[in-house]
């Protein structure tokens, strides 16, 4: 067996695997082997678990102890330390999740800031008095739940894992970093620099390995106080299962079909010119992804001859090349299932405008394609391809685009393009996600709560709403007489 280049953190420290298991991971840019991974199996989820759980020490132990002050200066120096290290981090992202190295330095930047704010966070999250019609004092007290599993998915690997991170540690809890296989190498990294910040070692564990063994292991194990998971639906609602035995607290953030709702009356020229990034940035393996295009079919024609034409001109390039505005998928299975969801919309009698081309070149590059006149009964429409596969659909009036909008298993995010500000009011109150935004592709923002309706998730990551999954709210009560 290969010996690993990278190995996992447990308490804190670089260990190879102890049954010595090693996963190799590949460049999407080349498809060749970009590293070596020590990968976790069930005695390393046994020795990270079990110092976890003592480093928890049910609230006494060194972390959660330490006082809310001091737990904040620490994520400060994390922020800090990830801007020191931006650009090996940002290299590492780009090198192994195949993005541009812009967007990966915004991103381990953006991972910086969620540290940031959560800085601010610990004392100043607390508990209340009560005013009770019992003679006496009633108080809450905010306290930590405990070992928290963080289960992450390959498309934003490092920014990803800060969002669950941060609170969990601001709110004093041991972690156990889970990475995607395919891309576990910046959360590597990131254990790294929580200890040389000044979290204690033992509360700090990354296990790469895959899912269906180190994930469930962690889900199923009766001293994880929390499971945090991003990914896909079918896993979550696995998780979700997995997670009843022992009433554990779980938050999911899932799959998306999001749509951007057009309206005739909005500036056509900037929509159609700033929605291509908003589906095929990340080579739409971004949950948010607006893959859904909805447009009123007075403007419809106009506005698929304006879109593809500003797909055309993204480039499509090496990560690390700074002209590069899209990049290779994460892996040839990705690519596949976007090639399969192109023939099949085909096949269900949707138009390919342009795209879908798989370029003579290794690695799994696949240009951006627009598909329009789709129904939002097909297949493309209503399932997600997390991949460069944009779906336009026209509507006819307000109510038609909602009810196209609302159409959806999924409600994560979503965007209405209008020029009328009573209408963003009417239709933003109707549309059903979690997140919307009018005349912006914007959909996450650290301050603010993030999370899907229906079945893109449950609970909301991000904002002082994330301290709420990592702390545990008690009430005491003191008799006056
Ligand atoms: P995935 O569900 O296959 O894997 C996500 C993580 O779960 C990985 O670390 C994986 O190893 C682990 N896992 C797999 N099986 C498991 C099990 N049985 N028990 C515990 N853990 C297990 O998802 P993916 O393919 O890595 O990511 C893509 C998906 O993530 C898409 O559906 C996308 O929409 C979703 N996503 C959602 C958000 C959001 O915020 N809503 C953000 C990013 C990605």
């Amino acid at each position: 067996m290969p010996t690993a280049d990278h190995l996992l953190v447990v308490a804190g420290e670089r260990v190879p695997a102890v049954e010595g298991g090693t996963t190799t991971v590949l460049a999407p840019a080349t498809g060749e082997p970009l590293a070596t991974v020590a990968r976790a199996g069930a005695p390393d989820v046994e020795r990270a678990v079990a110092t976890a759980h003592a480093a928890f020490a049910d609230g006494r132990g060194a972390w959660p102890a330490t006082s809310a002050t001091v737990r904040g200066r620490v994520l400060g120096r994390v922020a800090d330390l990830l801007r020191e290290r931006a650009s090996d981090l940002a290299r590492l992202e780009a090198e192994n999740a195949g993005h541009p190295i812009g967007d990966a330095e915004w991103e381990v930047e953006a991972a910086a800031r969620t540290f940031e704010f959560y800085a601010g966070a610990p004392n100043k999250h607390h508990g209340s008095t009560i005013p009770v019609m019992d003679p006496g004092l009633a108080i809450t007290l905010r306290e930590p739940v405990g070992p928290c599993a963080l289960i992450v998915p390959w498309n934003f690997p490092l920014l990803i894992a800060s969002w669950k991170v941060a609170p969990a540690l601001a709110c004093g809890n041991p972690i156990i970093l889970k990475p995607a296989s395919l891309t576990p190498l910046t959360a590597l990294a990131l254990g790294d620099v929580l200890v040389d910040a000044g979290v204690p070692p033992e509360a700090v564990h990354v296990l790469a390995g895959p899912g269906s063994q180190v994930g469930d292991l962690l889900v199923g194990d009766p001293r994880i106080a929390k499971v945090g998971f991003t990914g896909e639906t079918a896993t979550g609602a696995h998780i979700l299962r997995t997670s009843s035995e022992n009433i554990t607290r779980v938050s999911l953030e899932l799959g998306g079909k999001s749509a951007a709702v057009v309206f005739a009356d909005a500036d056509l020229q900037r929509a159609a010119a700033s929605i291509p990034m908003a589906v095929f940035g990340n080579a739409g393996q971004d949950c948010c992804a607006r893959s859904r295009i909805l447009v009123e079919r007075s403007a419809y024609d106009d506005f698929v001859t304006a879109f593809a034409a500003a797909t055309a001109e993204i480039t499509v390039g090496e990560p690390l090349d700074r002209d590069t505005q899209m990049g290779p998928m994460v892996s040839e299975g990705q690519r596949r299932t976007s090639l399969d969801y192109l023939a099949i919309g085909v096949e269900e009698g949707a138009r390919l405008v342009r795209g879908g081309e798989v370029p003579d070149r290794p690695g799994f590059f696949l240009s951006p394609a627009v598909v329009a006149d789709v129904d939002n009964s097909m297949r493309i429409a209503r399932e997600e391809i997390f991949g460069p596969v944009a779906s336009v659909i026209p509507f006819d009036d307000e109510d038609d685009a909602i009810r196209i909008a609302n159409d959806s298993p999924y409600g994560l995010s979503g965007s209405l393009w209008t020029g009328s500000a009573t209408r963003a009011i009417r239709v933003a109150r109707r549309l059903r996600a979690g997140t919307l935004s009018v005349n912006s592709n914007s959909s996450v923002r650290v301050e603010t709560p993030f999370g899907g309706m229906k079945r893109s998730g449950l609970g909301r990551e991000l904002g002082l709403a994330a301290l709420d999954h990592y702390s545990e709210q008690r009430t005491v009560f003191f008799a006056e007489d």
